[in-house]
């Protein structure tokens, strides 16, 4: 088991990685060598086509990725709370151009938590299953999966450097002399005690900035498939025919002015 190097074997303490050092779920490569498969438990076996089959012709992906889509619209209300709260803190929320980006985050956020209700609320029965709208899954996919970089790279914008100015560990505490130079440096706006101002400051590093952050940015982006994949999605499982029938709803309401000609006509 090839696995990438642990962010919680890494974290210094909960106080200093409170997020990495709770919630890291590690990847890994598996290398199978010289493996019996009894063949009682072999499913697909040298075709692809079964193998796409088994997640597309079925309600498989819909319902892997419905879930997942779930889980990211809690994560993007916790972001979202996050900036508000460094905004605060660092004193800047009320300025008109930071309530601005808040507000921009808050929308997004809540438009994916409106998907998830869209995709339920448009679903439907799959034998005795419910199954959320397929193409409603993907849509939001396809937009969370650009969104979410974005929305980190904005609260970064929002925190400056109030995320990186902080004291190199918890163990900067047990020196009386720095732990007074500490905190009288780290004046929070919202009346947060000077501790309170780096725990949450560590904690937006931890979702933001930190190693362990990073790979969530790379996960949102890559968890579901590249963008092209996410998008192939898309567009396979559109309802074409009923976009194209507006388009069309229009252009026949009215005549050509000359006589068609070409393949159409002499159709
Ligand atoms: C942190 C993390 C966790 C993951 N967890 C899981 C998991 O639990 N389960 C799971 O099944 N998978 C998981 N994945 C894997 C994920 O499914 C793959 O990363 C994804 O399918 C992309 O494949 P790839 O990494 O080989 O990238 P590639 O296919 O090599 O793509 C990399 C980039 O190359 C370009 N590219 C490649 N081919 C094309 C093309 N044909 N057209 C246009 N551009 C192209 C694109 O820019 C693309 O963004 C995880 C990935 C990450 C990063």
């Amino acid at each position: 088991m090839l696995s990438r190097k642990s962010y919680e074997g890494h974290a210094v303490s909960e106080f200093d990685n409170p997020l990495a050092s709770r919630y890291d779920e590690n990847d890994a490569l598996m290398y199978f060598d010289d493996v019996k498969v009894p063949w009682d438990r072999v499913f697909v076996h040298r075709s692809p086509e079964m193998c796409r089959r088994q997640f597309h012709d079925t309600p498989g992906h819909i319902y892997q990725n419905y879930q997942a889509q779930i889980r990211l619209s809690v994560k993007l209300k916790f972001m979202v709370g996050l900036a508000r709260q460094i905004c605060e803190t660092i004193g800047t929320a009320a300025m008109p151009p930071v309530a601005e980006q808040l507000g921009r985050i808050a929308a997004e956020a809540a438009a994916v938590e409106a998907m998830v209700w869209g995709m339920e609320a448009k679903g439907s029965m799959h034998g005795d299953y419910f199954v959320p709208d397929r193409h409603a899954v993907y849509a939001a996919q396809t937009m969370t999966q650009a969104l979410y970089p974005q929305m980190v790279n904005t609260i970064r914008e929002l925190a400056g450097g109030a995320l990186i100015m902080l004291p190199s560990s918890v163990a900067d505490y047990a020196d009386a002399d720095l732990a007074r130079v500490i905190a009288s440096v780290q004046v929070a706006a919202d009346g947060r005690s000077p501790m309170e101002r780096v725990k949450l400051m560590k904690l937006a590093w931890d979702a933001i900035g930190s190693e362990f952050a990073s790979r969530h940015t790379q996960y949102e982006m890559f968890y579901a498939g590249a963008q092209f994949v996410t998008r192939g999605h898309s567009f396979r499982t559109y309802d074409w025919e009923k976009a194209k029938a507006l388009v069309a709803t229009i252009s026949d309401r009215y005549a050509s002015p000359v006589p068609a000609t070409g393949r159409a006509a002499a159709e």
